[in-house]
């Protein structure tokens, strides 16, 4: 054991022996499988199978990530034996692995799956938890598994054996159904108690949408009630905060079939919304000695040999259009339009750093079935930067951008995150000195900012190491957000220099970044972290006025022009309804504020304003409300 712990063991002892002996009851009954090096085993595996004279068991806990993998992906095993025996052998099946959160099987079946067809699955896998049915592994010949699935009519597995390499494949059982399968899998099916089936979606065999179309179920799985509560709980309330769904209540954007997937209209609340965001962000930018830039959106196609992105990059971007005879192309990218600014003119060391940011709106081909909402787009807008440095400002340059960074993800509420510092992998451009004072200077940055991050060996991007930060919403989803990337490529292949204290020419450091990573994504993350409650200094509308009867109308009338004017986002409802089913219409539109006026505040001159939580304030004048709210976005812009 990796305590120290150890003991013999001979003939036809399995891990399982081994662990009777090594563990107590308690730890040996949430021992699912145990890591041997870097394999995971069943607890059924024989020791001498291992192959070796020594072995260190490392216990898997069933609790664990890896433990929960295991549970996940028998039950989707145990799911594909229940659809199986009950909807027959004109069923098919294809791979069935975990996911976070949870596990999928695909199935080839002609009739869609159905709710009500949920609930017959469930109640046939949990007949077979109650049985106690054993997981049993079996090594055979590739051969003898593809005729074993070819008599079956199982073309999917046959097509997945004939490209496995080896000669030998593991089967797994349960019951009557024999799965190909690496394993571990847990020892038999009373341990798979705690599940549910989420959904079922339509997914092309292999991603492929020339392919057969499968139906994909959903499920996940627990070690405990109360651990399967809770995450349907979350999934339920991530429901309800669903950006397209938001979006569309509050008007705030629209996707149309006829302009084309994946590209963004934005309607007025949300371009209000936008514009609040690109503001701020200008002003923060601004503060922090950055200088703005505009660039277009296509250049000739020959920028983008140069650049390398025809190269490397080919797949994600549109084909070329011919303009006077030369091709041009659409920007996937901003950079190499800021290096031609770049060269526009000789640079000097003393001009060092130049700070250059874009809201940079950029193309880039995604396939029709990834597209989702704000999320995964073709179009959208960079909040990019480019700093151009000496290699002795990169560390300082680096704990700039981090601070910028940090500063704006906690305007916008999000002061958790995980931070991935990102190093050399195999096949990379640049010298090794280079990559090691670059990869030095990131990770001192991030000391120096007293900041929690992790190493991912070898994910850099090929041109130089790169920091990444996945923030964490209210509901404890991380999303992928600001990136921090070193590039020794671009400034050798565009030839960038700059005349150093020497009087000679050097190859400045390039710097690109971003920190919310783009609009459309951010924006979707943010209705959902806010589930559309917007505080007020971002709420496209912040007040909303509404008379009790026609009387006071003029009134109205004259309180909104005088909001408006002294800068305040407002609406009115001066309709000939009644006053809750106004309420009701404002609470649904979230919006902060709602003043309610009826002949008392018209004749004092004032307004009576109601949260958005149903308290009311006490009656205030305009001038005042005014001054409220100028308070309240003061202090959250800090
Ligand atoms: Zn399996
Ligand atoms: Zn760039």
């Amino acid at each position: 054991m990796p305590e120290g712990e150890a003991k013999g063991f001979g003939g036809d002892a399995s891990v399982a022996d081994a662990l009777a002996e090594l563990l107590s009851n308690k730890q040996r009954k949430q021992t699912v499988a145990v890591g041997v090096g870097d394999t995971l085993v069943d607890l059924s595996t024989r020791l001498d199978s291992l192959g070796q004279e020594k072995i260190e068991l490392r216990p898997v806990l069933i609790s664990s990530a890896e433990g929960l993998d295991i549970l996940r992906h028998s039950t989707a095993h145990l799911m594909a034996k229940a659809v199986l025996d009950l909807y027959g052998p004109k069923v098919k099946v294809a791979i069935g692995p975990a996911i976070e959160d949870g596990f999928y099987y695909d199935f080839e079946r002609e009739t869609p799956f159905t709710p009500e067809d949920f609930e017959s699955i469930e109640a046939k896998m949990q007949e077979t938890v109650k049985g106690r049915v054993p997981f049993t592994r079996k090594v055979v010949s590739k051969a003898e598994a593809i005729a074993l699935f070819e008599e079956k009519g199982e073309q999917y597995k046959v097509e997945l054996l004939k490209e496995i390499e080896g000669d030998t494949v593991s089967l797994y059982q349960l019951g009557d159904f024999v799965d190909l399968c690496r394993g571990p899998h847990v020892p038999n099916s009373s341990w798979l108690q705690v599940f549910k089936l989420i959904k079922v979606a339509g997914a092309y065999w292999r991603g492929d949408e020339h392919n057969q179309m499968l139906q994909r179920l959903y499920g996940t799985a627990f070690d405990d009630k109360k651990r399967l509560k809770k995450y349907l709980n979350d999934l339920e309330e991530a429901k309800k905060r669903d950006h397209r769904k938001l979006g569309k209540e509050l008007g705030l954007f629209t996707i149309s079939d006829q302009v084309g997937p994946g590209l963004i209209l934005w309607q007025p609340k949300g371009a209000l919304l936008r514009r609040l965001i690109e503001d701020y962000w200008k002003e923060e930018h601004y503060r922090h000695d950055y200088e703005l830039l505009y660039t277009p959106h296509i250049a000739k196609l020959d920028l983008w040999k140069t650049s390398g992105h025809l190269d490397f990059y080919s797949e994600n971007m549109y084909s070329s259009m011919a303009i006077d005879d030369v091709q041009y192309q659409l920007k996937p990218m901003n950079c190499p339009f800021h290096i031609a600014i770049y060269k526009s003119q000789l640079r000097s060391y003393r001009e060092f750093p130049l700070r250059w940011c874009e809201l940079g709106t950029v193309y880039r081909y995604e396939r029709t079935g990834v597209l989702h909402g704000l999320l995964r787009v073709r179009g959208f807008t960079q909040d990019d930067a480019h700093i151009f440095c000496r290699p002795d400002q990169l560390e300082e340059e680096i704990f700039n951008i981090l601070d910028l960074n940090l500063n704006i993800l906690a305007t916008f509420g999000f002061d958790q995150y995980d931070i991935y510092l990102s190093t050399r992998p195999d096949k990379y451009v640049g010298s090794e000195a280079h990559w090691q004072k670059a990869t030095d200077a990131l990770e001192q940055a991030l000391k120096k900012k007293g900041l929690a991050y992790q190493i991912d060996p070898g994910e850099g991007v090929f041109y130089g190491p790169k920091i990444d930060i996945k923030i964490k919403d209210v509901l404890g989803r991380s999303w992928q957000c600001s990136t921090i990337q070193v590039d020794f490529n671009l400034p050798e292949r565009f030839e960038v220099n700059y005349i150093g204290e020497d009087g000679r020419e050097h190859q400045p450091i390039m710097i690109h970044r971003a920190l919310m990573g783009s609009l459309e994504r951010f924006i979707g993350v943010l209705i959902e972290n806010y589930a559309g409650t917007f505080p007020v200094w971002l709420s496209p509308v912040q007040a909303r006025i509404m008379n009790i009867t026609d009387a006071q109308a003029d009134y109205c009338e004259n309180i909104y022009q005088e909001l408006r004017r002294s800068g305040v986002r407002i609406e009115k409802d001066l309709r000939n309804e009644k006053l809750n089913y106004k309420i009701r219409e404002a609470q649904l539109a979230k919006v902060p504020y709602m003043l309610v006026i009826g002949d008392r505040e018209a004749e004092s001159g004032t307004v009576t304003v109601r949260e958005r939580s149903g308290k009311n304030l006490p009656p205030m004048s305009v001038k005042d409300f005014a001054a409220k709210i100028k308070e309240e976005c003061t202090a959250a812009l800090g």
